[in-house]
């Protein structure tokens, strides 16, 4: 059966880059009837925390992805974090130092340094060049003696080529002699990535590698392992990096680049995964609206662009804001809280009253947003006390017809009963008084706006009143025609 994995290093939270690889990986599970797991690579000891695998694991739940197995879930394979997996590592070391595959070295930081820059002076790739390939036991006894601490390396076969067979990429190939003997183990027993991930996949019965286009070239050196270790290798895709609208690697300079980032922007999962989804994939035609259900009916690797997918942050404002606009408003109002909470403009305990109302504000101020962030920019006119007038609001409140048509709206208004003054009673109102006072809509329409909200634009007006209610409106006409 198909099995995949999601194997982030927990080394700060999640970005764009590893949620598109966890997303890729989960619809290709979903769309299969395979199973997705989680497993944590944190054998960078000093650059990983537990607190950036909570992170992690929050934003995957958030984006709404789960897994059958893995961390937090468990399963039979486990444990899932590679911490917990070294002595599965040693066990597999033994067998490559058995069977030659493996060797100690003992060079220092400062050999190798030397080493890669006496290549590279010579315009050749740097690489270990296999100066402890054939140590014997008495070297092996005096660079102990000197306290050296070593490592151990994979001894790359001579003259071989690794070809890659890429889902994504087709066949690429790798010729050994520009890999050089790699590292497996560190000086304090901790393997590396590229064993790790080997161990991991065999034992956990991974049948698809998808990841990074950045890991290609991990691949061959994978795929040595494998076959020094008699197991079957994966199927690999690499999936195409993710460039900023420059054309150049998308970083922060870009705009935000981790999950929680767009999180707290108010941005909604939905159009995330909609936006990921098309980084690097499309099923062709014209549809740009694929929520999780069709995605995951729809997903397939052969759909998978090979050239990069370029980040386009209007792209994903759009869909923000399209799917902003029709969510349940309920819960898109619940979501506007805390932004309104930090803005000032709310305070403690939400009433029943208050989030009636608020619904009615954000059925309004969503048209007008393309991230709930924003909504306090839209919203703020509906939680002033008093408007201040400038004066250039004032020049249009003292134009000759303006005081005419703010004391014609207040009489209206003040003749109507609190639960009239809906949307539809206020379009008719407004409409009256153009053809009462035989006035150009403009003439109408602007005194009134910047009597009500001290603003040239905003929200139309038939919306703004039925928010401010009876009492608000027409404190704010009186105000005006001070
Ligand atoms: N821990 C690696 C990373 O975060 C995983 C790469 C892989 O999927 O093999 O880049």
């Amino acid at each position: 059966g198909i099995r995949v994995r999601f194997a982030p290093s927990p080394t700060g939270p999640l970005h764009i880059g590893g949620a598109r690889s966890a997303l890729f990986n989960w619809l290709f599970a979903r769309n299969n009837n395979g199973v997705f797991l989680v497993r944590i690579e944190d054998t960078d000891l000093e650059r990983s925390s537990r607190a950036s695998e909570e992170n992690i694991l929050n934003s995957l739940k958030w984006l709404g992805m789960d897994w059958d197995e893995g961390i937090e879930v468990g399963g039979e394979n486990g444990p899932y974090r590679q911490t917990e997996r070294l002595g599965i590592y040693h066990s597999c070391i033994k067998t490559l130092l058995d069977s030659g595959n493996a060797y100690y070295c003992y060079c220092s930081e400062e050999e190798l340094a030397a080493e890669r820059e006496d290549l590279m002076s010579r315009g050749e790739l740097p690489r270990y060049l296999g100066k402890c390939r054939n140590l014997t036991a008495e070297d092996r006894c005096r660079y102990e003696s000197e306290g050296r601490k070593p490592v151990l390396r994979f001894r790359v076969p001579v003259g071989q080529v690794i070809t890659v067979n890429d889902q994504v990429r087709g066949n690429v190939s790798f010729e050994c002699e520009g890999i050089g003997d790699f590292v497996i183990l560190k000086s304090d027993q901790i393997p590396t990535y590229n064993f790790a991930v080997v161990v991991d996949d065999h034992y956990m019965k991974i049948s698809h590698v998808i990841r990074a286009e950045e890991h290609l070239s991990n691949t061959p050196r994978q795929i040595l392992l494998y076959q020094a270790l008699g197991w079957e290798v994966p199927q690999f895709a690499h999936i195409s990096l993710i460039l900023g609208q420059d054309r150049s690697k998308m970083s922060k300079r870009h705009g935000a680049t981790s999950i929680e980032q767009y999180i707290s922007l108010g941005y909604l999962p939905e159009a995330l995964v909609n936006f990921l989804a098309l980084l690097g994939w499309s099923p062709g035609g014209e549809e740009e609206i694929f929520t999780l259900d069709l995605l995951k009916k729809q997903f397939s690797l052969d759909r998978v662009a090979k050239n990069p997918a370029v980040f386009n942050m209007e792209k994903l404002n759009w869909l923000n804001g399209y799917y902003i606009r029709n969510a349940d408003i309920d819960r898109i109002t619940e979501l506007a809280v805390p932004f309104l909470k930090s803005a000032g403009y709310l305070v403690g305990d939400v009433s029943q009253e208050q989030f009636s109302w608020l619904k009615k504000l954000m059925s309004v101020v969503r048209d007008y947003i393309s991230c709930l962030s924003e909504v306090p920019l839209y919203a703020d006119l509906f939680f002033k006390e008093k408007i201040i007038y400038d004066e250039a609001a004032w020049d249009i409140l003292r134009q000759e017809q303006a005081p005419v048509v703010l004391s014609c709206l207040r009489d209206k208004i003040s003749s109507m009963e609190k639960d009239d003054i809906t949307e539809g009673a206020i379009k008719k109102t407004l409409k009256a008084i153009t053809k009462e006072l035989g006035l150009g809509g403009k003439l109408v329409y602007v005194p009134i706006r910047i009597a009500l909200t001290g603003k040239t634009h905003g929200p139309e007006l038939y919306q703004v009143i039925p928010l401010f209610g009876r009492e608000v409106t027409l404190a704010r006409l009186d105000d005006s025609l001070k």
